[in-house]
């Protein structure tokens, strides 16, 4: 740091712009550092904060008076200031709610950027996403949350193809993050009764230009080592520590509001893991004085809960004596209603009573919500026993389909070529559906050439990729093949990325390798596929699955067509969501909650190929994609797979391939381009966070501000 150069006077606020991850999702923003300098900015994995300590003086005196330069630098500057305003925005058009008692948002991950890795996957997307639309939208809004120090492990593959996870400190200067100030200018710390000792927690915040996240970490030196290590990894621990992180997301969460003098008007629990908040508010109004039913209800009027997984495993239980372990020192305000709050987790999964995280967000919510409309059904069968003792109201849980935030991931090739034919302002009113049908207009042949550099962008990113990992990690010849120096530039190419786990079926493709080995080799039609993906550390399923992808990989009868590509992030997601043709959804049915990377394809006219399961039901709508069906519902595994693998092949072969390479004269696929069209235009304004997070201001944040205000 101590040899970087100063920046002139003039472009000073380049800090500012770069500790704030609004730039994250503003074309205007990044643009300033890619002409800043193009090359640092593609060393640092484009992360600002990183690279201005990297640039030259004689760059930055070059800059400083450059018309050019300072015309983009000083509107990204006037925007910013304005977000963080947040004057004149939808929300102060909306309501006359004002700005003191914000949404407090609760997730215990948040993908933001991939230089701050404190996320694992959709969850955390989703959760990102909807903190960026939350300051486009104007909301008041707080996010609330972890800093992991070590993050979500790198991925890495030894020869044989077996996953390793690799932990890495975080270094903070190379982040979008500073320390917190408490009420008196202070760092803030914050305390946590943990067991029958208390944990001290120091608190970060990142910024995203209206709003702000506060994320928690207990690596202080007051604390002991087993205690520091609490916060260190995501989904890193056993269950006791799992416990813990939840003990300290929810009182912890609460209790850094309340440093800070921030009194939310709403609380939302975006999945279980945050819902010992509930405990705390309770407490909180137990010691004011109230009954434990009235402070219950009280709490109930203002919390909603978004559930997020149909797989009975994904919500997180716990035996009663773990978590009394662990909130002994919590108790000492419940007096006798212990027992009370007890009983508002358990809950029978079939294989006995346990503390469910889930049962207890939704006893003490008063909007529920699912992530698609078919996840709705799904839940509303799953947890019928409990819907039932709810208090009755017209939609015990709702259904608020998710979406992607459109314009951050959105390619700026498409963007650019979006900004000819839409109006000028269509990314302010971008889930407007009528604004989208001027994409019919663009000419085919310039769609089709924004789709070729799309795709091409992609392949070079990944072979550079392999090319960085042989170079300077002295990968093997094998890793370097399976990580997709074979593919071709011009191939039709399927992308799988997502989770390595059982349920998403990576390796359904290749029930019949005949089959598809013949898909893949035509050699005037050749197919490839991409795979990314982490498995989680301990789910040795997803670790097989991904070692017989590799496998395949280098083995000679798939021709070198099919590619892994490691540590899948936020950075490898928005090269493939945007360069692949194809984007291949193949979970067993109905275990996708919703799924998001098919939306951010679908956006960038990469056509889905997906099981009817998650949001594609309601994002099908003929013509913009293809829907796996296999036509059969099977109860047993191995019959359900053998029919969807057929369907599928059936698609690609009858369908997709021929859609793809039947040319005119001007080697125009014109049947697949009017599909991307079809595709960009159905799915880019319906399954947009600006139209998610309107329907969550309408049906959940605003009924739980009124339920507070008849109240008081
Ligand atoms: C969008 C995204 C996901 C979510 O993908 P699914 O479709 O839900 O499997 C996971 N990880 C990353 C990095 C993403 O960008």
């Amino acid at each position: 740091m101590s040899e970087s150069s100063p920046i002139p006077e003039r472009i000073a606020g380049l800090h500012d712009l770069a500790t704030d991850l609004w730039w994250v999702w503003h074309n205007d923003a990044r643009e300033v550092f890619r002409r800043l300098d193009y090359k640092v900015w593609r060393l640092t994995a484009h992360n600002p904060v990183r690279m201005l300590p990297l640039v030259g003086a004689d760059r930055f005196a070059e800059v400083a008076i450059s018309p050019a330069f300072l015309q983009i630098y000083d509107e990204a500057m006037r925007q910013l200031a304005a977000a963080r305003a947040g004057a004149d925005t939808w929300w102060s058009g909306r309501t006359g709610i004002d700005r003191s008692r914000p949404i407090a948002y609760f997730s215990a991950e948040f993908a933001l950027h991939q230089s701050l890795p404190i996320y694992a996957g959709g969850l955390g997307v989703l959760a990102g996403d909807h903190c960026k639309e939350a300051s486009d939208l104007g909301l008041p809004f707080i996010g609330v949350g972890f800093m992991y120090p070590q993050g979500y492990f790198h991925q890495t593959i030894t020869a044989d193809g077996w996953q390793e996870e690799v932990y890495e400190q975080i270094d903070w200067a190379h982040t979008a993050t500073q320390r917190a100030k408490g009420l008196d200018g202070q760092d803030l710390v914050i305390v946590v009764p943990l067991g029958n000792r208390t944990v001290q927690v120091s608190v970060w915040q990142v910024k995203l230009g209206g709003v702000s996240l506060y994320l928690m970490d207990t690596n202080l030196p007051e604390n002991a080592p087993w205690d520091r290590e609490l916060s260190a990894r995501l989904y890193g621990g056993d269950r006791e520590t799992r416990v813990q992180q939840e003990v300290i997301l929810g009182i912890g969460g609460v209790r850094v509001l309340r440093a800070l003098g921030v009194d939310p008007g709403v609380w939302h629990l975006n999945e279980g893991h945050a819902a010992f908040v509930v405990l705390q508010r309770i407490r909180e109004l137990l010691e004011q004085g109230s009954s434990f039913a009235d402070a219950h209800e009280e709490v109930r009027r203002s919390t909603v809960f978004t559930t997020h997984t149909p797989v009975p495993a994904g919500h997180d239980a716990f035996p009663f004596h773990m978590v009394e372990t662990h909130l002994a020192g919590c108790w000492g305000g419940l007096g006798s209603h212990r027992e009370d709050f007890l009983a508002l987790g358990r809950f029978d999964n079939g294989h006995g009573t346990l503390f469910n995280m889930t049962a207890l967000a939704m006893r003490s919510a008063s909007g529920i919500n699912a992530v698609s409309q078919l996840h709705g059904h799904v839940t509303r069968q799953m947890w019928a026993p409990l819907i039932d003792e709810l208090p009755p109201q017209p939609e015990p849980v709702k259904a608020v389909t998710n979406g992607v935030h459109m314009t951050n991931w959105l390619s700026l090739e498409l963007s650019r070529k979006l900004d000819q034919y839409l109006p000028a302002d269509w990314r302010a009113r971008h889930d407007e559906t009528a604004l989208w049908d001027a994409v019919l207009r663009i000419p085919d042949e310039e769609l089709w050439e924004t789709r070729e550099r799309m795709r091409s962008y992609m392949y070079h990113f990944v072979r550079e990729r392999i090319r960085d990992r042989w170079v300077r990690e002295n990968a093997t010849a094998a890793r370097v093949l399976a990580g997709g120096t074979l593919l071709g530039q011009n191939a039709l190419t399927i992308g799988f990325a997502r989770r390595m786990t059982a349920y998403k079926r990576p390796d359904l493709i290749f029930k019949d390798p005949d089959r598809l080995a013949r898909l893949l080799n035509d050699p005037r039609r050749p197919v490839q596929i991409v795979f990314a993906g982490k498995a989680h550390p301990a789910d040795e399923g997803g670790k097989h699955a991904l070692q017989g992808i590799y496998r395949r990989a280098l083995d000679p009868r798939f021709g070198g067509r099919i590619a892994f590509v490691d540590d899948y992030d936020l950075h490898v997601a928005h090269y493939l969501v945007q360069g692949c043709d194809v984007w291949l959804n193949n979970p067993l049915k109905p275990l996708e909650a919703s799924g998001t990377s098919g939306m951010k394809a679908a956006a960038n006219g990469v056509l889905n190929v997906s099981i009817g399961d998650g949001w594609w039901p309601e994002g099908f709508v003929g013509g913009n994609g293809w829907l796996i069906d296999p036509g059969v519902d099977h109860t047993d595994r191995d019959a359900q797979d053998a029919a969807d693998a057929d369907a599928l092949y059936r698609v690609l072969e009858t369908e997709v391939v021929p859609a793809f390479y039947e040319r005119d004269a001007q080697d125009i696929p014109r049947r697949w381009v009017r599909m991307v069209k079809e595709s960009i235009r159905s799915v880019a304004p319906r399954f947009s966070t600006r139209r998610m997070l309107k329907e969550y201001v309408e049906r959940m944040y605003l009924p739980a501000y009124e339920a507070r205000t008849v109240r008081r």
